[in-house]
């Protein structure tokens, strides 16, 4: 039952919702910051046990970080390198299929292609490296290794490639089962001088919402989410939430919403930015249940290692990619939990833990979204609720 010491606005507002009701911008908002933490969470809660009445989710997964130049700069990136530096990754063709073997080997479905944003637009070192390989672009390279991956492995693959056009989306979706594209934000304030989106055009949320929408158009199944802490405001969340939520009220593609705190990287300009307080980002966390309602959302557990079962108090339903075998490079200094002490914490708050395909079982069984050619692949590792069979696993 819902009780709440807080303004009874905010306490109609909730009321309303648990009877299924949607509520407005302005009402988020007061949510947001009405400060009834037990209030906020214990409805997005009880909205997860309505939508989401399954197992929590995670999938497991190699990351094949295919090239880690990047023709932007984001104020908090430690992923991006310099052709110097002695971590740069410039993949070869069969160290691709060298790590998706390995991942095979540890039941991984999931393959993530990760690169930087068209690293070949700024840097000779990469289209001499495309071109030493054949290809002319990353996402030609990317759409090749893909087939590989496919075809050697049977792993899903799932690219993070930055925004793409809608020709380069096409390209990939006949070997991408799903795609992800973070918005992060949708205010155009934190591309102005001094913030952290300065000196990344592709983080611009026009380009980023073309993407989303592009993705939606070719009925992509994507995923995309918020960063939080990089200097929007309160309104910035409210307003970011409902722009994904109105983007999949049209077109119904958007498998996963991630909810990511930002967290400070020693050797970059925000270094010294504090993050997140863990209540107000409990709270984001629990607001983005009562706004999205049925959607799937997400927090990834490296970044609170020691704290990240309360999440699931504040309505989430996936873990997110999950690796048993290569590190998370775009957050490096934060190794992912192993799989058995996700399944403890997971078991601990009451819910038991499945391993899903890197698209969510409601798409699996949607004929507009999953390529024909794709399916004799999914087939195997797929059970009739859409998760990887428990069988595959051991
Ligand atoms: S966050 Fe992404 S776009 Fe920004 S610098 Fe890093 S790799 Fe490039």
């Amino acid at each position: 039952m819902l009780t709440t010491k807080s303004d009874p606005g905010v306490y109609e507002t909730l009321a309303r919702r648990l009877e299924g009701r949607q509520i407005s911008k302005t009402e988020a908002m007061e949510l947001l910051l009405c400060q009834d933490y037990p209030a906020i969470l214990s409805t997005a809660k009880s909205l997860r046990e309505k939508t989401k009445s399954g197992p929590i989710t995670y999938s497991r997964k190699i990351f094949i970080n295919v090239i880690n130049l990047c023709r932007d700069s984001c104020s908090y990136c430690t992923y991006k390198k310099e052709p110097t530096d002695e971590l740069v990754s410039m993949m070869r063709p069969s160290e691709v299929i060298e790590i998706a073997k390995a991942g095979k080997k540890l039941r991984c479905t999931e393959a993530l292609l990760v690169t930087g944003e068209r690293p070949e637009q700024r840097y000779p070192q990469a289209r001499s490296w495309l071109h030493s390989l054949g290809y002319s672009s990353t996402i030609e390279y990317i759409r090749e290794m893909s087939e590989n991956i496919l075809h050697k492995t049977g792993l899903l693959p799932h690219t993070n490639a930055g925004s793409l056009t809608k020709k380069e989306m096409s390209l990939l979706k006949d070997t991408n089962i799903s795609m992800g594209v973070m918005l992060e934000s949708s205010s155009e304030r934190l591309a102005q001088k001094g913030m952290p989106h300065e000196m990344a055009p592709s983080k611009n949320p026009k380009v980023r919402i073309k993407t989303l929408e592009d993705a939606g158009d070719l009925r992509i199944p994507t995923t995309t989410g918020l960063l939080i802490g990089i200097g929007e405001e309160p309104q910035d969340i409210i307003d970011s939430l409902f722009l994904i939520k109105g983007i999949n009220q049209r077109y119904g593609h958007i498998q996963e919403v991630i909810i990511q705190n930002f967290a400070p990287k020693p050797g970059t300009p925000m270094s010294a930015t504090l993050p997140p307080a863990n209540s107000f980002f409990l709270t984001i966390v629990g607001v983005a249940r009562i706004v999205l309602g049925e959607m799937n959302i997400q927090v990834p557990p490296n970044l609170t290692p020691y704290t990240f079962g309360k999440y699931l108090e504040a309505g989430i339903n996936d873990w997110g990619g999950i690796s048993p075998l290569t590190i998370d490079h775009v957050n490096p200094e934060f190794s992912w939990p192993s799989i058995s002490s996700l399944r403890d914490v997971t078991q601990s708050k009451g819910y038991s833990l499945r391993a899903r395909l890197p698209v969510y079982p409601e798409f699996l069984f949607d004929n507009r979204f999953i390529p024909e050619g794709l399916r004799s692949y999914v087939e195997p590792i797929c059970d009739d609720c859409g998760l990887v069979p428990e069988e595959y696993l051991v």
